[in-house]
Formats: C-alpha cells, sequence, structure tokens
C-alpha cells in the first residue's frame, strides 16, 4: 500500500513537473530539500485559491480585518509564543552514516532508515530559520523567520482595535510564508521548509467556542466545495484529546483522501 502511495506522489510529482505548475527548487544546483518553485500554471493556481479565499473570508465580510505582517519580528514574539522553548523535534543521528532523522518518523524506533545503523539518543531540535540583522553579530541580533503566520495578528490585536474599534466578535486574516527547518522534508508540498499560509484568528467570548467551531468547520467546507474539489475525496480527521496543542479545545484537520 505504502509503495502504491509513494509510486502516486512520485507519478503527480513529474506531472507537476512536465506540465510547468511546481520545480524542485534550485533544481539546476542539485536542488535545496523542502523548497519548491511555482512555474507559470502554479502560481496561476495558487493565487486563484489565495484569491477565492480573501474573497470569501475577509472582502466577503464585516467582521474580518486583513493584515500583512512583516516575516522578520522581535525575537521577544517568540519567546512570549513559547516557539524559542518548545517549537522543537525530536532529532536523531545515526551512529553509522551520520545521517539524521525526525526520531518520531523513523520505520523502526531506534534504527537508521537509510543504512540500518543504531541511532543515538534524541536531542530536542528547534525548527525555527534563525538569522543576524544588521551589522552586529550578537545574540541581540538574533532573528528568526516566522514559523507561522497567526503571531503577525496577536501582535497588531491592538492596533486593529485602536484604529477600527470592532466588536466581539471579529477576526483577523493574513495569507503570507512561514518557515520551519524540518528534519526531514517529504511529501512533496505537503511538508517543506518554506510554505505560505492562510490563517484566520476570530475571537470570540469563550462560552461560545463550540458555535463558531462548528460555524467555521461548515463555512470551511463550503470554501472547498466552491473552489471545484470533489468532496468525497476530502476526509475531516478529529485529532485526538492527547494531541490537542496547549491552547486547543477541539482541532479538526482536512485532507485529501485518494
Ligand atoms: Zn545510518
Amino acid at each position: 500500500m505504502e509503495k502504491e502511495e509513494n509510486n502516486l506522489m512520485d507519478k503527480i510529482m513529474s506531472l507537476c513537473k512536465r506540465r510547468g505548475f511546481v520545480y524542485q527548487g534550485s533544481e539546476i544546483y542539485g536542488g535545496l530539500a523542502g523548497t519548491f518553485d511555482y512555474g507559470p500554471l502554479g502560481v496561476a493556481l495558487k493565487n486563484n485559491i489565495k484569491t477565492l479565499w480573501w474573497k470569501k473570508f475577509v472582502d466577503g465580510r464585516d467582521d474580518m480585518y486583513g493584515v500583512d505582517a512583516a516575516i522578520l519580528m522581535n525575537s521577544a514574539v517568540w519567546k512570549a509564543s513559547g516557539h524559542i522553548d518548545t517549537f522543537t523535534d525530536p532529532l536523531v543521528e545515526c551512529t553509522k552514516c551520520k545521517k539524521r532523522f525526525r526520531e518520531d518518523t523513523l520505520k523502526e524506533k531506534g534504527v537508521c532508515d537509510d543504512c540500518g545503523g543504531k541511532t543515538g539518543t534524541a536531542r530536542q531540535f528547534n525548527m525555527m530559520f534563525q538569522t543576524q540583522i544588521g551589522a552586529v553579530e550578537d545574540s541581540s541580533a538574533t532573528v528568526y523567520l516566522r514559523p507561522e503566520t497567526a503571531q503577525g495578528m496577536f501582535v497588531n490585536f491592538k492596533n486593529v482595535v485602536d484604529s477600527f474599534h470592532p466588536k466581539l466578535p471579529f477576526g483577523m486574516a493574513q495569507i503570507g510564508k512561514a518557515f520551519r527547518n524540518e528534519i526531514t522534508p517529504r511529501d512533496f508540498i505537503f511538508r517543506v521548509r518554506e510554505f505560505e499560509q492562510m490563517e484566520i484568528e476570530y475571537f470570540i467570548k469563550d462560552v461560545d467556542w463550540e458555535k463558531y467551531f462548528e460555524y467555521f468547520r461548515d463555512e470551511m467546507l463550503a470554501w472547498m466545495e466552491s473552489m471545484g474539489i470533489d468532496m468525497n475525496k476530502v476526509h475531516e480527521l478529529e485529532v485526538l484529546k492527547e494531541d490537542l496543542a496547549h491552547y486547543s479545545k477541539r482541532n479538526e484537520a482536512f485532507s485529501p483522501s485518494y
């Protein structure tokens, strides 16, 4: 089964390349893992999807406020959000071939996927890309490429409230790039190091959360259908209680089923 799925993914990747949708990033110089370039048809498709999303969820509503925040943010943001301390994946290194893996994606625990050697003990690897801002090379100049767009909205919450005085419930929306230093990028454009997010933060009274959860779930399904997606192939996944992020009461993911 897994083999068939891999073959299908390979077929999709080569079709996307031949038809001018998606190319491997930096391909003629050997590629750069976890990066992809959108070709003429790919960028047209991507722009269409973004436009449809923005029209429905931002322009089409009077309770949604769009922002376009900078990718580089003050490190204090990522300290406050917990990303500096806890946005990590368990990294292991093969004692034989020295290749590195995400521990929880190994086919067999403690065994190298490539050479069958033993892997060492896991250490926590922070997934944020780091760079230096300005000419001074000290820790005060360290900044991160944002690993999510959400914080760009949270830090502008007060600005938007001060300018527009919205009453609850209201939302903020953003489309933009985010970056994660995945140890093992995989599954074509589904697990990459540089990607684009379309995200909404909707602010409500706590007691109303179930009502708005169901409402936005329906809105998402309606939006997918409006794009022409065959809804028989959309699979809804309820994230198990024990797997929920600390801030989450409920989480549902949509994925394609083949
Ligand atoms: Zn190995």
